[in-house]
């Protein structure tokens, strides 16, 4: 099925050896492996960058913008994401950090904690004012977001309707840069630097909002490293650029979402496989007394995202240092009257027998009645994450019943069977009257 969403986990067919370690590890079930090439159904990936993580032949790249895209503008804003401060070892000062962007060629910062210190205001009345919506599930995880919007129905209604931090931070910088320079919007490049894979398809491809104001997208890793020389001497006479306190720095880390809200009754969690535990459950409705809930894709948040460089639990110890010499909020302002989503976020289900309602109920008795020709084991060997997975591919004609090992070896010896009995016939020697009789 085609897809026109932008994805930013793609397959680098060259390096893949066709082991299948990445098919089982998919959360969607989107990847197979056919004629000993991996390949993505775009339309199920979610971005969570899992297989990226798995894959030991380095077959699964995230795509994102080069550092030398910073030429194509004029004037050049950074918008970090808190979880690029706990890259570093034994920082006690975001402004060290936020200096080093600017002598790496940034001509202004704007921090997402800044934004995400918004976002904490605006969520906690929204969650205040809407007790019929609780409850309210964040919208921050693009990988969550699309997961919720591809699989779970009754939980659309939930989610919460405010972009994300880097959406807002966006627009406030390109704004306050125009005000400051006079430039053209189009002389102006804003420069996310992003945690995930999944953050850089959500500034390509937005939900909830028309357009982005994001220009490029660049890793943390690769800002890492060129951030690393300009570090001691930023450390040396930092800058005074730091906006965001407690509340905005700790979204890097599962929960600070959550603690932003000043309210009890949340849950938060990580990790993909519990994330999916937690929205079965939610439709289950296994939970009572919850107002707001936040999934975190990724383990430990942000800042286990696979385009960070520090452990994932490290990083979160480094974040709780680092939180204990900051005030709690750096916005003191109004609200800036931006921010809520602007386009209906529907349910986009993947027709995955792709045959409508009636055909696929057909469909899915075939898939139940051919699941039992397989062993039930979900080796993966088939190229198929699961039995039922490959059963689905040959009732779409994708795959074929001898792609499951078990049920090629026994086609082998039944036709070996069938063989020899033939060849037993029709030699002379194999004959059981044959010469003896003939004695
Ligand atoms: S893990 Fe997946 S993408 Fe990587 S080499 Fe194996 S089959 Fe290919
Ligand atoms: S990024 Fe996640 S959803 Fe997409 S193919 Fe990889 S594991 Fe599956």
């Amino acid at each position: 099925m085609e897809t026109n969403h932008i994805h930013s986990v793609q397959l680098d067919r060259e390096q893949c050896v066709g082991c299948t370690n990445c098919i089982k590890r998919c959360p969607t079930g989107a990847i197979r492996v056919r004629d000993r090439k991996a390949r993505i159904a775009q339309e199920l990936c979610i971005d969570c960058g899992e297989c990226v993580r798995i894959c030991q032949h380095h077959a699964k790249i995230p795509v994102y913008d080069p550092l030398s895209s910073m030429d194509d503008f004029e004037y050049r804003i950074a918008l970090p994401a808190p979880s690029l401060y706990v890259q570093f070892n034994n920082l006690d000062d975001t402004n060290i950090v936020l200096t080093a962007l600017r002598k790496m060629g940034f001509d202004m910062v704007f921090e997402v904690g800044t934004a995400a210190e918004i976002v904490s205001e605006m969520s906690r009345h929204y969650v205040e004012e809407h007790p019929e919506m609780w409850p309210l599930i964040s919208t921050a995880c693009p990988s969550i977001l699309k997961l919720i919007r591809i699989r779970f129905l009754s939980l659309i209604e939930h989610l919460l309707p405010i972009q994300p931090p880097v959406e807002i931070a966006a627009s406030m910088a390109r704004k306050k840069a125009m005000e400051e320079t006079g430039l053209a919007p189009e002389k102006i490049g804003v420069f996310f630097i992003s945690p995930c894979p999944a953050k850089v398809s959500a500034c390509k491809d937005p939900t909830g909002v028309e357009k982005t104001d994001v220009d490029r997208v660049l890793a943390i890793r690769d800002v890492y490293v060129k951030l690393l020389p300009f570090m001691p001497q930023s450390a040396k006479e930092p800058m005074d650029l730091a906006e965001a306190g407690r509340i905005g720095i700790g979204w890097g880390v599962t929960g600070g979402e959550a603690a932003g809200l000043i309210n009890d009754h949340y849950l938060a969690a990580d990790g993909i496989e519990n994330c999916i535990k937690v929205l079965s459950d939610l439709e289950d409705q296994k939970f009572s007394n919850l107002q707001f809930v936040e999934l975190d894709a990724c383990a430990g948040g942000c800042v286990g995202g696979v385009l960070t460089v520090e452990n994932p639990y490290s990083a979160k110890t480094k974040m709780m240092v680092l939180r204990k010499y900051m005030p709690v909020s750096g916005w003191h302002g109004d609200l800036p009257g931006i921010g809520m989503w602007t386009e209906e976020v529907e349910y986009d289900p993947v027709d995955s027998l792709g045959g409508g309602l009636m055909e696929n109920l057909r469909r899915m008795a075939r898939v139940e009645e051919l699941t039992k020709h397989f062993p039930g084991i979900d080796c993966g060997a088939c190229g198929a994450p699961s039995c039922s997975a490959l059963a689905e591919d040959i009732i779409k004609g994708e795959a074929k019943e001898t792609d499951c090992i078990y049920v090629l070896w026994d086609y082998v010896k039944r036709i070996s069977g069938v063989v020899s009995e033939i060849g037993g016939a029709a030699s002379p020697a194999g004959k059981k009257d044959g010469p003896e009789k003939d004695r």
